[in-house]
């Protein structure tokens, strides 16, 4: 507890008295059904030992918001709209939510920031992402790790590696070469832990050239510590060492966080008892099968990370046991919605604004001039999408597109609803309105990837989508001219009508603020600068995939064998236009570039002065 001695020196004076069960204690991580009453409504827990002055560690979902049971936390745009802000700045601003209300909630980690790349438009967790460009995710998700940890939390970037479906996600072998690992798959992981300091980083699921993530020495011992210089700790995601203690402490997963949960046939909750998992591992040391050294390497990784972050330091009654926020510091909520706020803002693309009718101006921003009444048309439009899964998150506030809309528009317009389950009836009502808005999105889960692109391509549509948005969106622009369609979805879609309208404003899972974010918009208030991070496609095949092999795999294979011809490097490769382009993403101002000039360079001239430009 001599604070003036460093990380390294601490571990090693505590770990000299470590028995070899307290050691594994560390190892392992306890879940909600354990009955200690410790986890609360925390995503797992490592118990407290007072016996050697540590109080306890705390996990936490997730990469959107401090997901704790029922308990509100802000809930902040999706990752992928954070993406498409295209600014780190940004990026250090949501960490910093993040990060305040983890620790205010008594954590330790949070599981984020979520780099997997899009690999695939249907992903099921392509929202949770930061898009299909190695070097964007790189820089977004380190200023974000270096704002959660500025607040004493440690991120947790996740999942390690190449983990970019969810069929089968606990069986699938990503085949994938040396190459596209290393510029395509790791390059987000690698900044993190060169450039962000990333305290732990999390296993995935599936497999890699055939090893599982968390027994994958190559990737773990070779390339995270070896190459990279990892000195935080890894932490299974949840069953992710699939019982398997011995290979998975051997290759460098430090922390197993609780096992058997929803594994039907390896035991927990779903089946019967567990004959592996961390706390076999002192039967493992007596048999031979893990060293002595083995098992002290992985908890000095552990404790040192700890001792860095402060946690021994820290009063275990500061704040204790679960969801009893009132007991712990006061979070300040007025700056998570600010801040979801202005994110929202920032990471809205703007995708299309032309003259509703010829010789006029672009629909947006609105003309309040001549805005008398606006019809919002939609399911979405009076509700927060958010995607499902570990990241789902209880808001503070949630602020639809409808009520953003209504307390921007003022007095002096009307706005009026329409669920949009009727497109005949929809269509007759835009067609009274000087405007109207049309909000539509898709839902996306954890567990699940989409079966196709389409806006209604999935089963959990809250109104359960009696007539497909798609045909609301056609026929409500064929009654009306003044049609915006503003898109609430984690990834992309398919937008046959997208020649039909004139405004469509793509404003993803845009969190707790959404619909203030979009009335600021549309009104003007903020100028739409997000620019995509993921390719958009004109048909559902016009991407990398063009094979089972490559998606879903074939048996538990999914070959890469795109390489490093996936996102928008296929499109360029292959000539194919894309619906909107990644980068793509328009504002209410127009620039020009005129007489741009590139002088090369080489060793002999890389002193001369560089080149007059004339930029507007
Ligand atoms: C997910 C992780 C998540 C964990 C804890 C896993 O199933 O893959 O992303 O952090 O559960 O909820």
């Amino acid at each position: 507890m001599d604070t003036s001695k460093t990380p390294d020196q601490r571990a090693d004076a505590l770990l000299a008295v470590l028995t070899l069960d307290q050691k594994v204690a560390f190892m392992h991580g306890i879940g909600d059904d354990t009955g200690t009453g410790f986890v609360g409504d925390h995503t797992g827990a490592i118990p407290p030992m007072p016996a050697v002055c540590f109080p306890g560690f705390h996990f936490t979902d997730g990469p959107i918001g401090v997901r704790q049971g029922s308990e509100p936390a802000t809930l902040m745009p999706a990752p992928v709209a954070l993406a498409a802000s295209w600014d780190p700045a940004v990026a250090r601003q949501y960490g910093t939510v993040l990060g305040s209300e983890a620790r205010a909630k008594n954590n330790d980690a949070i599981f984020g920031p979520m780099m997997n790349m899009v690999r695939i438009p249907q992903g099921g967790r392509d929202f949770e992402t930061l898009g299909e460009d190695p070097y964007l995710a790189a820089q977004i998700a380190v200023p974000e790790i270096e704002a959660i940890q500025a607040r004493g939390v440690m991120a947790d970037p996740k999942h390690y590696v190449a983990n970019n479906q969810e069929i089968d996600r606990e069986v699938t072998d990503a085949v994938v070469d040396e190459r596209t690992l290393h510029e395509i798959y790791l390059p987000a992981f690698e900044a993190s832990v060169e450039q962000g300091h990333a305290a732990t980083v999390m296993a995935a699921y599936n497999k890699v050239n055939g090893a599982y993530n968390a027994q994958n020495c190559p990737l773990l011992h070779d390339v995270l510590e070896g190459q990279f210089g990892f000195k935080g700790f890894v932490l299974s995601d949840y069953d992710s060492t699939y019982g398997q203690e011995v290979p998975s402490v051997n290759c460098g997963t430090d922390v197993e966080l609780p096992t058997g949960e929803g594994l039907p046939g390896l035991g927990g909750q779903m089946g019967s008892p567990l004959t592996g998992g961390y706390d076999y591992l002192p039967r493992d040391v007596q048999a031979g099968k893990v060293l002595t050294s083995t098992i002290d390497a992985a908890v000095h990784r552990i404790l040192r990370t700890m001792f860095r972050f402060g946690v021994f330091d820290r009063s275990p009654s500061a704040c204790p046991i679960t969801n009893d926020i009132n007991n712990c510091s006061p979070i300040d909520f007025a700056a998570g919605e600010q801040a979801a706020r202005q994110i929202a803002e920032a990471g809205a693309v703007l995708l299309k604004n032309s003259a509703p009718t010829s010789g006029t101006a672009p629909l947006l921003p609105l003309d309040t001039g001549t805005l008398h009444s606006i019809v919002v048309i939609g399911p979405e439009a009076n509700t927060n999408n958010q995607g499902g899964g570990s990241s789902a998150t209880v808001p503070v506030t949630n602020v639809t597109a409808l009520q953003g809309i209504t307390d921007r528009a003022g007095p002096g317009v009307t706005v009026s609803y329409n669920d949009g389950s009727n497109a005949a009836t929809a269509a007759t009502t835009a067609a009274s309105a000087n405007l109207a808005i049309v909000v539509v999105g898709d839902h996306m889960q954890e567990q699940f990837d989409r079966p196709c692109l389409d806006l209604d391509c999935d089963s959990s549509s809250p109104s359960g989508a009696p007539t497909s948005q798609d045909a609301l969106i056609e026929a409500v622009a064929a009654a009306n001219p003044h049609t915006v369609v503003a898109l609430n979805s984690g990834a992309p879609d398919l937008m046959p009508w997208a020649g039909q309208v004139p405004a469509i404003l793509e404003g993803w899972y845009g969190g707790e603020e959404n619909g203030n974010a979009l009335a600021a918009l549309l009104f003007g208030d903020a100028n739409p600068s997000g620019k995509l991070p993921v390719t958009f496609p004109q048909n559902e095949t016009d991407g990398p995939i063009q094979s089972l092999a490559q998606y879903p795999g074939i048996g538990t294979e999914a070959q890469y064998s795109e390489g490093v011809f996936m996102g928008y490097r296929y499109y360029d490769q292959h000539n194919v236009a894309p619906l909107f382009p990644f980068g793509y993403g328009l504002s209410y101002t127009s620039f020009a570039y005129r007489n741009l000039a590139i002088t090369p360079t080489s060793p002999t001239t890389t002193s001369e002065a560089p080149p007059q430009t004339d930029e507007t």
